[in-house]
């Protein structure tokens, strides 16, 4: 395993992170595995709705199956510095959207408080959210 720089998100570009620092950036809000919905304009806002995807565990809050995730979850899509330009659909609060602006990581992200808790307050665990079905009507469920 690669050893991690201290406070390597503040010192280090995005795309000097190795693959734990890169991994360890991450706040695990699980934000990002809500579902969106879009009109059919490019310049149509992106709106999101408190249904998670199906493969989420509401119970742990997280990824449910994280290592066959893109074998099982078709969309789910692997964050890469090569995507960097796509990041404004993440949350605010994302930590790879915020340090692709060169923007601080908040003071509850895992790598500054310590603890995970800061993160499961601010993302889906805190959110109400409910599991995606085949019935779901998204729209429904639009929280912005
Ligand atoms: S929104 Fe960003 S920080 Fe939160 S779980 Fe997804 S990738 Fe990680
Ligand atoms: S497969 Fe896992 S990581 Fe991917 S969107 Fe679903 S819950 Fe999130």
């Amino acid at each position: 395993m690669k050893t991690t720089h201290e406070r390597f998100w503040e010192t280090k570009r995005l795309d000097e992170l190795n693959f734990d620092e890169w991994e360890a950036l991450c706040d695990g809000c699980g934000l990002c595995c809500l579902h969106r919905l879009q009109g059919e304009e490019e310049d149509d806002p992106i709106l999101t709705t408190r249904v998670v995807c199906r493969c989420y565990d509401l119970a742990r809050g997280c990824c449910g199956d994280y290592a066959n995730r893109f074998e099982r979850v078709e969309g789910c899509t692997q964050l890469t510095v090569e995507r960097a330009a796509e990041f404004d659909w993440l949350p605010e609060t994302c930590a790879y959207r915020l340090r692709h602006h060169g923007l601080p990581l908040p003071s509850w992200h895992p790598l500054i408080s310590g603890s995970p808790q800061g993160a499961k307050q601010h993302g889906v665990p805190a959110l109400g959210a409910v599991l995606e079905t085949d019935e779901i009507d998204l729209e429904e469920y639009i929280i912005d």
